[in-house]
C-alpha cells in the first residue's frame, strides 16, 4: 500500500482515521462444522447484514475477518453459487485461498451496511490443515499466496484484497510440523507486505512459541505481532504481561459472556494490565465463531464490547478515553504498524 496510514479494506483501501471503532478479531460467515456439529455453521445473510447493522448503528466502524480459507470453505450463503464456477469440479484444498461465495458474501454485508470489513489471509491450526499440501509446498510458495491474496486480490473477487494475515493457529502447547510451515510463510509474506500477522493461541501459552518463530527466527517487529485468544489462557495477566515485555499485542477476544463473574474478570485483567502501563499494547474482540454466539441464538453478538463491556469496565474503573483506546486507536495503531 502507497499510503502508510491506509488500510486496505473489502471496500479498497481506507485511512486509518476513518476506521472508527474497530473490532479486530471476528467470523460473520464461518465454517466450523468439523468440531461444532450443532453450531459450527454461521452462513445467515440476512441475520449477518441485521446485526452488523447494529454494529454500526451502535457507533462501530470496522470489522475485521479472520475467517481464513479453511474456515471460509462452505461459509457463505450459497456455497455451491454461481460466483464459483471456476472451482467447479476441483474440489477445495487448504492451499486455495478464500472460496469466492465466501468474499461475495462479506462484499454483500459490507454494502448493505456500510461496515468496513478487512478480511484475513492464511492458513489455520492443524486439525484443519491439509496435511499433505503442506508437505508439498515449502514456506516460501504458500507464502507467494499470501502476498497475491494481500497484493493483487483473492483469486476470482475482481480483485479484493485482504489486510491482515491470520488467523494463523497452534492447536496445541506448541507448532505442528504444518503449522510451523504456516507461520513461516506468514512471516515471509509480511515482511513482503507489511501488513500484520494476527494469531490463534488458546489455553496454553503458545504464543510464545509462536512469538519465537515469527521474531526469533523470521524477523517480523513484535509490534507487527498481534497474539490472540490470551484471554483463554490459565493465569492470563501474567501471560499477558510476559507477552508485552516482548513487544507484542495482546489480544483478549473470547467476549462472548454476559455472567458478572466473566465480565469481573475481564476488568481485572484489563485494569491490571493498564496499571503495568501496557494499554497501548492491548486489543479487544469477541471472536463469534458459532451461531450460538449471535442474538438469535441467545449469543452476544457485535455490540456486547460497546455496550455491556464498556459499561462493566468504566464502572470498575477503567477511563472512557482508555475504552476509546482499546477499539479505536489500538486497532488503527496495529493496523497500519504506526
Ligand atoms: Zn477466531
Amino acid at each position: 500500500m502507497s499510503n502508510a496510514t491506509a488500510v486496505m479494506t473489502i471496500r479498497g483501501p481506507v485511512n486509518a482515521t476513518d476506521l472508527g471503532v474497530t473490532l479486530m478479531h471476528e467470523h460473520l460467515f464461518i465454517n466450523q462444522m468439523r468440531e461444532q456439529r450443532r453450531t459450527g455453521l454461521v452462513n445467515d445473510l440476512d441475520m449477518v447484514v441485521r446485526e452488523v447493522g447494529r454494529f454500526t448503528e451502535a457507533g462501530g466502524g470496522t470489522i475485521v475477518e479472520l475467517t481464513v480459507a479453511e474456515l471460509a470453505d462452505g461459509a457463505a450463503p450459497d456455497p455451491a453459487g454461481a460466483h464459483t464456477g471456476e472451482r467447479a469440479g476441483t474440489g477445495w484444498s487448504s492451499g486455495s485461498a478464500r472460496p469466492v461465495a465466501n468474499v461475495t458474501a462479506l462484499a454483500e454485508v459490507a454494502a448493505r451496511t456500510g461496515v468496513h470489513l478487512v478480511l484475513g489471509t492464511g492458513h489455520y491450526r492443524d486439525p484443519y490443515l491439509d496435511k499433505a499440501w503442506f508437505d508439498q509446498h515449502c514456506a516460501d510458495q504458500i507464502a507467494e499466496e499470501l502476498v497475491r491474496d494481500i497484493s493483487e486480490g483473492i483469486p476470482g473477487t475482481g480483485g479484493i484484497r485482504a489486510g491482515v494475515i491470520g488467523e494463523i493457529g497452534a492447536d496445541k502447547w506448541y507448532l505442528s510440523a504444518a503449522e510451523e510451515r504456516s507461520f513461516r510463510a506468514a512471516a515471509r509474506a509480511h515482511r513482503r507486505t507489511g501488513v500484520p500477522v494476527t494469531t490463534h493461541a488458546a489455553r496454553w501459552p503458545v504464543g510464545l512459541a509462536q512469538l519465537d518463530l515469527l521474531c526469533g527466527e523470521e524477523g517480523v517487529p513484535p509490534d507487527r505481532v498481534i497474539i490472540g485468544h490470551v484471554d483463554t489462557v490459565k493465569a492470563p495477566l501474567d501471560y499477558a504481561l510476559e507477552l508485552a515485555r516482548r513487544g507484542v499485542w495482546v489480544q483478549f477476544d473470547n467476549l462472548r459472556s454476559r455472567r458478572r463473574e466473566d465480565l469481573d474478570h475481564l476488568s481485572s485483567r484489563v485494569l491490571g494490565f493498564a496499571r503495568a502501563g501496557r494499554l497501548d499494547q492491548l486489543l479487544l474482540s469477541h471472536d463469534l465463531c458459532t451461531t450460538a454466539d449471535w442474538p438469535d441464538e441467545g449469543g452476544v453478538g457485535l455490540t456486547h464490547l460497546l455496550g455491556t463491556v464498556r459499561r462493566h469496565l468504566t464502572a470498575a474503573g477503567l477511563g472512557e478515553d482508555e475504552f476509546d483506546r482499546l477499539l479505536i486507536d489500538n486497532p488503527h495503531r496495529a493496523l497500519t504498524g504506526t
